[in-house]
């Protein structure tokens, strides 16, 4: 990376498939964990530019996360949720 000389350092990640760096990391949607890593806080999936992974992994990725959504391990979104009004009488 170049970096400007006026601006500051920017901490920039080393950006490396996290799955192609560790072999034994595996794609699963049964394990919200790993998925979670991939996922903002309201639950879209992260690019791939940001997290680094390559393309094979995150279509693999992309799919496990949809899945793991499906059977409810992870959220489809967690932005505003409606509360109905209850009606008490
Ligand atoms: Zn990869």
């Amino acid at each position: 990376m170049v970096f400007n000389d006026k601006r500051k350092r920017i901490f920039i990640k080393h950006k490396m498939c996290r799955f192609c760096a560790d072999p034994g990391l595996k794609i699963d949607y049964k394990e919200p964990k790993t998925l979670s890593v991939f996922i903002t806080e309201r639950g879209k999936i992260i690019p791939r530019r940001i997290s680094g992974n390559c393309a094979k992994h995150q279509r693999v990725l992309a799919l496990a996360i949809k899945r793991a959504r499906k059977i409810a391990l992870l959220p489809f979104t967690t932005a505003k949720i409606k509360m109905k009004e209850h009606r008490e009488f």
